[in-house]
């Protein structure tokens, strides 16, 4: 969760390089090359799937997004070293033998070791990740440009959404990206003239227009849950809670849009 008492004076670089990404992030929503390349992606059936209906049906984009395309990275991801060693028959020992399933047990959760920060507009950071039985390592790269993600097709919430966003807007259908500074981020899209709410990451029906989901079943407090263009950051915290008056007293007395507003002009 962001510290938001960087606006009282503390050091403000985690807010800055957050609001930098989706920037740059959203920029890339508006470049005609990186679109053309992103929307080449997209297999033929699911585009015209997608476009057959007026109001651009985007639910054949997040079932192909999501089941074929791409590939969640977990934060404690399985060890492949430990895990092949398992499945092979020339391996450690056959899968019902006890030093298999020892090994099995023990073996497949990595465990972050080291989160290496780069440029938020780059490689933003690198985790790497050791497996205490094997002691190999794994990094993943954390990128900010659409086309190292498109190139890795892995990735959590925010590599997700960043990818997605540009899928539809490569298809015309004009989108951002929605932070909750807690611990998600997705997408909306103006279909009908209104913002509607896209997960990539959960399965359809709850990935489109469901925003209340998180608040009712994941026991989201929120603060501020704000939504990025490469022009504009909104306030759209009213349309994911049922509980305004909650969110109300969290924020205390002081609205601090106009403050993050324009840190995010600045930046
Ligand atoms: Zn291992």
């Amino acid at each position: 969760m962001l510290d938001w008492s960087c606006l009282l004076g503390l050091p403000s670089d985690p807010l800055k390089d957050t609001f930098m990404l989706y920037k740059r992030v959203t920029e890339q929503y508006e470049n005609p090359e990186i679109l053309k390349k992103v929307r080449s992606l997209i297999p033929q059936d699911v585009i015209l799937k997608a476009t057959t209906k007026e109001d651009g049906n985007i639910i054949p984009l997040l079932k192909w997004f999501k089941n074929e395309f791409m590939k969640w990275i977990p934060k404690d991801p399985l060890c492949e070293v430990c895990v092949n060693r398992c499945d092979s028959p020339n391996g450690v020992s056959d899968s019902n033998s006890i030093s298999s399933r020892s090994v099995a047990s023990a073996a497949p959760i990595m465990q972050i070791k080291k989160i290496i920060i780069g440029d938020p507009l780059k490689i933003r950071k690198v985790e790497v990740f050791g497996c205490s039985v094997c002691k190999s390592e794994y990094a993943f790269p954390r990128y900010g440009e659409i086309l190292k993600i498109v190139e890795n097709k892995t990735g959590r919430c925010s590599e997700w959404s960043m990818l997605f966003g540009a899928i539809l807007s490569s298809l015309g259908i004009k989108t951002r990206i929605v932070h909750d500074f807690l611990d998600h981020c997705w997408n909306e899209s103006l279909i009908n003239n209104k913002w509607v709410h896209i997960d990539s990451t959960l399965d359809y029906p709850i990935s489109f227009d469901h925003p209340y989901y998180y608040e009712q079943n994941w026991g989201k407090n929120y603060e501020y849950v704000l939504a990025f263009s490469a022009n504009s950051v909104e306030d759209v915290t009213t349309r994911y809670t049922q509980q305004w008056y909650l969110v109300q007293k969290r924020r205390g007395r002081k609205d601090k849009m106009k403050e993050l507003r324009e840190i995010y002009y600045r930046t």
